[in-house]
């Protein structure tokens, strides 16, 4: 059984994912991580973001596992903090747009739900990573929601963004998300539409787990 769920940044999609996985005892997959830590490493290294050859060569190279919780191991370094910066925020829509990059990650991505139950969240979880899935949402919030829930995010790791100066940058990563040409984040059909706006986190994980057939 696989639960895809992808939309914007800031729609609530990492906090549900995570939980709605822990409540059916799903493995869990947070792949916006890959493609931070492929921005982390290509930053570090000095590497040009506009090289989509070279961040797909590196991108293959990289070595990138989940541990215990939210622990994120690059070469088996913890990165878990450094990922979520805002230097590796405002420039991962721009590695994400390599063709390159997606095609690399791929693997790793389809690896995860070999064997298992999988709850995942993403912005092509379900259009093209795993497009047979048997749940597939997409989650959305007003501007305004998505650039809050930022703010207080990047607070608690003691970064300080104006509330104006989020909605500028989520937009921007939004317009690149979706119109790069490659797997563009975009909803489709078969996708179920949830607006987290006004809803708390608990309600939105009901919602989604009512989605999931029982077990025969
Ligand atoms: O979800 P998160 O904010 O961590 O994702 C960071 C970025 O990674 C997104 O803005 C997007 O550019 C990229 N991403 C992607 N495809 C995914 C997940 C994330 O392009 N499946």
């Amino acid at each position: 059984m696989i639960v895809t769920i992808d939309g914007p940044a800031g729609s609530g999609k990492s906090t549900v994912a995570r939980r709605l996985a822990e409540r059916l005892a799903f493995r869990f997959l947070d792949s916006g991580a890959l493609y931070r830590c492929v921005t982390f490493a290509a930053l570090e290294r000095g590497l040009s973001l506009k090289d989509g050859l070279g961040l797909g060569r590196l991108a293959d190279g990289l070595g990138i596992a989940f541990g215990e919780g939210n622990l994120v191991l690059l070469d088996g370094r913890d990165v878990t903090t450094e990922i979520r910066t805002e230097r590796v925020t405002s420039n991962v829509s721009e590695v994400a747009s390599h063709a390159e990059v997606r095609e690399a990650l791929k693997g790793l991505q389809r690896a995860c739900a070999v064997g298992t139950d999988l709850v995942c969240e993403g912005r092509d979880m379900g259009t093209v990573i795993f497009p047979q899935a048997e749940v597939k949402v997409y989650l959305d919030a007003s501007p305004e929601t998505r650039a809050m829930r930022r703010m207080t995010e990047l607070a608690l790791s003691g970064e300080e963004v104006s509330l104006a100066e989020l909605v500028t940058r989520m937009a921007e990563r939004d317009r690149i998300d979706s119109t790069r040409e490659t797997a563009p984040l975009r909803r489709s059909e078969n996708q179920i539409l949830v607006d987290t706006s006004g809803l708390t986190i608990d309600e939105v994980v009901v919602r989604l787990s009512n989605l999931v057939p029982p077990r025969s």
